[in-house]
């Protein structure tokens, strides 16, 4: 069966075209067995269905006789389209003459009747199939070969072609699939194709009952154009659940971005772009598996635009402002000042105050955190060194390095160039570096904090319990200090469960003799909870939000008359 299937695992589609319904019946009968059958009765009737938005036909079968429309128009006509054309046509036909004519004009074979032999007219058909898909070199780059689903280039130059023709109206889809990289990390590579080439037979049956065409764009994100429903949710839901049953992964998770097409506005890559916003506004959430784009999400993108158009300003301006945050040493008689976070933010001139939480994962989206990063890094290095010639003291302070500084080749010359610079020693700066940068490659993670360790500096395990990662982590990559999710510490006096994880991570913790700080400690008591449980390091409102320097200094001060 499977050489009469597509890539996709979906049967082929043929367009039987005869105006004589016994000879529709006949060779329905000998070919829908190995093909998905359409029919058509005259010629115009085969002009429609191959102008659906849908039109994924393998192969023409097309009587040459017929009211309305005759098969010639029929074959002058597909020749004229740049995508039928690539459309296989076999002529029916009992006359020799006809049989020429329609030969030179374009016709791929031909079958004479009266039908006799199915054997080899199903031949005929396979052997045409074969032939016009090796032979076209659009074809051959048509489909993608892992999820049997167009190409992104296919399929945005068939959209394009078709929407001149298009009678209804549409929906731009950006699926994606959360934590899909688990499947490669965990089953290797040849499980995450399978399971991808699943999501394509997903989609290929959602479009069975929605016109419409679909491509995979990249690793685990599809595209998906079709007549406008009114809510996706529910089909969603059915392809989640189909999903992870067949990967046998709870951790998997579908979520659909959509955007609804403004014919002759945009191009429809921009669509895309829309709907992909959508798709991420939902990224790691718990509720809806879809949401439509909207003008909120509208307003958003162009403050994005704004935000990535201003960034060099900023630096340049100085804009950005490094506050620092205390971490006390809570084990002694009293909380002793040990160090510091330095926490970005950013004061705009025009749109004023605004949050990490806001910039950051969208610098890190495009790279350019990287030029944030080491405005920071200097900005933080220098503050170390103006309060080491204060104060007399070192106050270590450490700086975030992003998941895309990871990938940095230069990364440790940059660094080691800012402590030369301030003439500081990796033990001043210590580098925060968040759990989830081990899901995105662990492998690279290791080695980079192999190489950094290497050369004296300090690594930090930020928004430890927050990621996917497992505790086998902890033995994979060596770290000095581990910081605790803010999430458990929350949760901690409220579910006995969260306190009995914060329990087990100080524990882990001892046993690999690394330090604990427990972030985001607002109160008395869960400062008392976690100095029981021999927690090191407390970071929080509790003793101080992040503060600009000067402020900064008056705690150092406080400290050194204590
Ligand atoms: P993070 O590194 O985990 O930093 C801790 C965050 O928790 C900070 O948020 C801090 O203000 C907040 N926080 C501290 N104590 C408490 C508390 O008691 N209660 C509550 N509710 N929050 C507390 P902030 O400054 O908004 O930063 C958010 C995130 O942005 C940081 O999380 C970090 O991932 C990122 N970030 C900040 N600055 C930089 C930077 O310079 N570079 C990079 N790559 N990321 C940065
Ligand atoms: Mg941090
Ligand atoms: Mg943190």
């Amino acid at each position: 069966m499977k050489k009469f299937m597509t890539a996709g695992g979906m049967k082929r589609r043929v367009l039987i075209v005869d105006d004589e319904m016994i000879n529709r019946e006949l060779l329905g009968a000998m070919l829908s067995q190995s093909y998905e059958i359409s029919f058509a009765a005259d010629g115009q009737e085969a002009m429609d269905a191959l102008m659906q938005p849908d039109t994924d036909y393998s192969l023409i079968l097309l009587d040459l006789m017929m009211p309305v429309m005759n098969g010639f128009e029929v074959i002058e006509r597909c020749r004229a389209d740049e995508a039928l054309r690539q459309i296989p046509i076999i002529v029916m036909t009992s006359e020799k003459s006809a049989e020429v004519r329609s030969i030179r004009m374009g016709a791929a074979d031909f079958i004479t009747k009266p039908y006799d032999m199915p054997e080899v007219i199903l031949a005929r058909c396979e052997r045409i199939i074969e032939l016009s898909e090796g032979e076209s070199i659009i074809r051959s780059t048509e489909r993608d070969k892992v999820s049997g689903l167009y190409t992104r280039g296919y399929f945005f130059a068939y959209l394009k072609q078709m929407l001149p023709r298009l009678d209804t109206q549409a929906d731009a889809i950006v699926m994606n699939i959360d934590r899909f990289h688990l499947i490669n990390e965990l089953f290797g590579r040849e499980e995450g194709d399978r399971v991808l080439s699943y999501c394509g037979e997903l989609i290929s049956e959602m479009l069975s009952s929605t016109r419409g065409i679909a491509c995979r764009s990249e690793s685990d994100t599809f595209f998906i154009f079709c007549e406008r429903q009114e809510d996706y949710e529910h089909t969603a839901e059915q392809m989640q659940e189909k999903l992870a049953e067949f990967a046998r992964s709870r951790s998997l998770r579908l979520r659909a971005g959509v955007y609804s097409c403004e014919m002759g506005s945009d191009e429809p890559e921009a669509w895309f772009s829309r709907a992909k916003s959508a798709c991420d506004r939902i990224r790691g959430q718990y509720g809806s598996l879809t949401t439509r784009y909207n003008n909120e999400l509208y307003e958003r993108t162009v403050f994005h635009e704004r935000l990535i158009g201003d960034i060099q300003d900023a630096i340049d301006g100085r804009q950005f402002v490094v506050y620092y945050q205390p971490k006390y040493r809570i084990q002694g008689d009293r909380p002793v000042l040990s160090s510091a976070e330095a926490l970005i933010r950013w004061i705009h001139p025009e749109l004023g105050f605004i949050s990490p939480g806001e910039f950051i994962p969208l610098f890190e989206q495009n790279g350019l955190i990287r030029r944030v990063d080491h405005y920071v890094w200097r900005e933080a290095a220098a503050q170390i060194g103006r309060w080491r010639d204060r104060f007399g003291r070192i106050i270590p302070v450490s700086v975030n390095v992003s998941r895309v500084d990871i990938f940095d080749p230069e990364l440790e010359n940059k660094l080691c160039a800012i402590l030369d610079e301030f003439k500081l020693s990796p033990d001043d700066m210590m580098l925060e570096i968040t759990e989830s940068a081990y899901a995105d490659n662990g492998d690279r993670l290791i080695e980079v904090v192999n190489s950094l360790r290497n050369r004296g500096f300090k690594i930090e395990m930020d928004d430890f319990g927050s990621g996917y990662s497992s505790l086998n982590m902890l033995t994979e990559i060596p770290i000095d200090v581990l910081k605790l999710d803010m999430k458990f510490i929350r949760r901690m006096l409220i579910d006995d469960k969260s306190l009995r994880l914060v329990e087990l991570v100080m524990d882990i913790a001892g046993y690999l003799e690394v330090p604990v700080v427990a972030e985001g400690v607002e109160e008395e008591k869960q400062l008392n909870t976690l100095r029981n449980m021999g927690c090191d390091l407390v970071q929080g409102y509790y003793f101080s939000p992040p503060l600009p320097a000067q402020r900064f200094e008056e705690l150092i001060k406080k400290e050194c008359e204590c």
